[in-house]
C-alpha cells in the first residue's frame, strides 16, 4: 500500500543523497558501465540518474515500484551471498510514494516504456522511444510529508552530501564512467577504466595523490588494493578514510579504527590519513542485511579483517622507511 511504502520510504529515504545512492546502486546493478548524475539545487529541485544498464522489460516496469519486488533475491540462499547493491526491493516504491518520479527504460529488445508516478500512484504508462538502459528523474521530494522535506538542510549541505555519496560510489567502481553536474556545473568525471589512482585525483586533487602511495596485501582470506598517504599528507576528519568490501562502501569505526592502527605513533593526535581501500572477500563472510540503507555491514571475520588492513598499512610505510 501507499502508507506503507510511505513509512518504508522513512527508513529508505531521508534526503536527496538517499535518492541518488539508491538509484546508482540500481544502476550499478544493472551492470552500467556509464552512470550520469545531474542534480539542481542540491537535489531539492531534481535528480536525475541515466545509465546504459541493462533496462526493464516492458512487463516487468510496474513491478519495479511494488514492494519487496527485488529481481535480485530468488531464494534465501541468495540472501546469505548478497553480491548485488541492492536486495531488499524497498527503494523504487519508497522513492516512488513521497516524490515525482519518471521512468524511461529500455532492455534494448522490446520497444522501450516511459512511467509517471506521484506519491505512490502510476499517472501515466506510455511507450517511450529510448536507448538501452534507464533514466530516472525524481522532483518534489518529500511533497506529501511535509514535516520530511522542511527537516532538509539548505541546498549546498544537501549538495555536499550528494557529493560524497557519489564520491563513495565512484571510488566503489572506478570501472564505470561516472559524471556528477550540479547546476549546469560538472563536479566530479571519472573515466571509468578501472583506473583508482585516477578516481582518487578527480575526487581529492592531484596534490593529494602525489602523497599517496599504492597499498596492496592478500591470504587465503582478503585481498586488498588501495592508496595511502604519507605520514605528512594528514587531514582533520575521518570522512578522508575510506573502505570498500566487495564493492560496496562500508562505513565501519573498527575498520577505521584498523587503517589509523597502521601508522602507529606516524599520526598526531585527531590527524587522518587519507586512505582508500577496497577489499574483497568472501561474501557469505558479510552480512549486509543490517540496515535498510546498508551503509553498515557485519563482519563475521571482523578481528581477521582489522588486523588484516593494520598490517597491510604498516607494512607498505615499512617497506618505504617510514
Ligand atoms: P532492489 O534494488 O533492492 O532490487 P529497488 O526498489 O531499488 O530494489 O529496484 C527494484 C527493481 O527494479 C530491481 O530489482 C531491478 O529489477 C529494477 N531496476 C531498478 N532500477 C533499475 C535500473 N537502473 N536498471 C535496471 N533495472 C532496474
Ligand atoms: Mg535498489
Amino acid at each position: 500500500t501507499i502508507l506503507a511504502d510511505q513509512i518504508a520510504a522513512g527508513e529508505v529515504i531521508e534526503r536527496p543523497s538517499s535518492v541518488v545512492k539508491e538509484l546508482v546502486e540500481n544502476a550499478i546493478d544493472a551492470h552500467s558501465t556509464r552512470i550520469d548524475i545531474t542534480v539542481h539545487h542540491g537535489g531539492l529541485a531534481s535528480m536525475q540518474v541515466t545509465d546504459n544498464g541493462d533496462g526493464i522489460a516492458p512487463e516487468q516496469v510496474r513491478l519495479a515500484f511494488q514492494r519487496f519486488a527485488t529481481s535480485k533475491i530468488r531464494n534465501q540462499a541468495d540472501l546469505f551471498r548478497v553480491n548485488s547493491l541492492g536486495f531488499r526491493g524497498e527503494a523504487l516504491p519508497s522513492i516512488a510514494a513521497v516524490a515525482t518520479v519518471d521512468m524511461k527504460t529500455s532492455d534494448g529488445v522490446h520497444p522501450g516504456t516511459e512511467l509517471q508516478m506521484k506519491g505512490g500512484k502510476v499517472e501515466a504508462e506510455l511507450p517511450a522511444a529510448t536507448r538501452r538502459g534507464t533514466t530516472i528523474e525524481v522532483t518534489d521530494l518529500f511533497f506529501n510529508t511535509p514535516k520530511r522535506r522542511d527537516y532538509l538542510k539548505t541546498s549546498s549541505t544537501e549538495l555536499s552530501k550528494i557529493t560524497e555519496t557519489v564520491n563513495h560510489l565512484a571510488l566503489s567502481h572506478p570501472e564505470i564512467a561516472f559524471s556528477l553536474v550540479h547546476d549546469d556545473k560538472e563536479l566530479l568525471r571519472t573515466s571509468g577504466r578501472a583506473n583508482l589512482q585516477q578516481v582518487i585525483a578527480g575526487i581529492y586533487n592531484n596534490q593529494s595523490i602525489k602523497k599517496m602511495i599504492p597499498v596492496t596485501a592478500h591470504n587465503e582470506d582478503f585481498e586488498l588494493e588501495g592508496y595511502t598517504s604519507l605520514p605528512e599528507l594528514t587531514r582533520a576528519s575521518r570522512k578522508y578514510l575510506s573502505v570498500i568490501v566487495n564493492g560496496r562502501f562500508v562505513q565501519d569505526a573498527e575498520l577505521n579504527r584498523a587503517i589509523i592502527a597502521g601508522y602507529g605513533s606516524k599520526l598526531m593526535v585527531g590527524r587522518y590519513p587519507v586512505t582508500v581501500l577496497r577489499i574483497t572477500m568472501d561474501p557469505t563472510q558479510l552480512d549486509v542485511n543490517v540496515h535498510p540503507t546498508k551503509q553498515a555491514v557485519r563482519l563475521l571475520n571482523q578481528t581477521e579483517l582489522s588486523q588484516f588492513i593494520t598490517h597491510a598499512i604498516a607494512q607498505t610505510l615499512a617497506d618505504r622507511n617510514l
